[in-house]
């Protein structure tokens, strides 16, 4: 997933007003340029402060879907840890009183997790297609790249019974072991 330029400039914006405004109420950060922002995090937190790196990182997902809400509560969140160590040190707490304090300064509810839904950061669920030989009650879990091959003609064999796989029409997509199985 790549980020457009339009949605790039918003949030590098956003970031240096909060900076700009951390900078006003803590003139010792005015040392400091605006953090770096990147945009790979990933799972299911919209957004991470890199507190050693000045660096802060937004789940492009999130920020996609909840534009507004990521740019204004998320990076004001992100920006208020990095504002908290400067000022109070590494020994605060992460949603603490110094940063709850910071985050009254933006003007921003001290909530320590968002309420996004979080639907589309999941990884994709993959689908495994059930086969049989003439063992009995083997099954074989394939995946989609196999089952399709299967579709194509393809011929795959148990090594054990020798005989072609066929389609039980069933599938899953839960976490499942693969069986070894022979190319024909
Ligand atoms: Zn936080
Ligand atoms: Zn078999």
């Amino acid at each position: 997933m790549t980020i457009d330029d339009s949605l790039h400039l918003q949030a590098t914006d956003a970031l240096s007003s909060y900076w700009q405004m951390a900078c006003e109420f803590f003139p010792r950060l005015h040392k400091y340029s605006a953090p770096q922002l990147g945009f790979h995090l990933r799972g299911t937190a919209a957004g991470m402060a890199y507190l050693n790196e000045h660096r802060i990182a937004l789940n492009l997902v999130l920020l996609k879907e909840n534009t507004v809400a990521v740019l204004n509560d998320v990076v004001g969140h992100e920006v208020a840890h990095l504002c908290a160590y400067y000022v109070y040190g590494s020994r605060i707490k992460p949603h603490g009183a110094e940063w709850k304090h910071v985050m009254g300064l933006f003007g921003l509810p001290a909530r320590a997790r968002h309420s996004f839904d979080v639907s589309n950061t999941q990884r994709r669920k993959v689908w495994r297609h059930a086969y049989a030989c003439n063992c009995t009650g083997k099954v074989f879990w394939l995946g989609a790249q196999r089952h399709s091959r299967i579709a194509k003609g393809h011929v795959y064999k148990c090594l054990k019974c020798h005989t072609s796989l066929h389609s039980m029409n069933q599938k899953t997509n839960e976490a499942l072991p693969q069986r070894s199985i022979r190319s024909a």
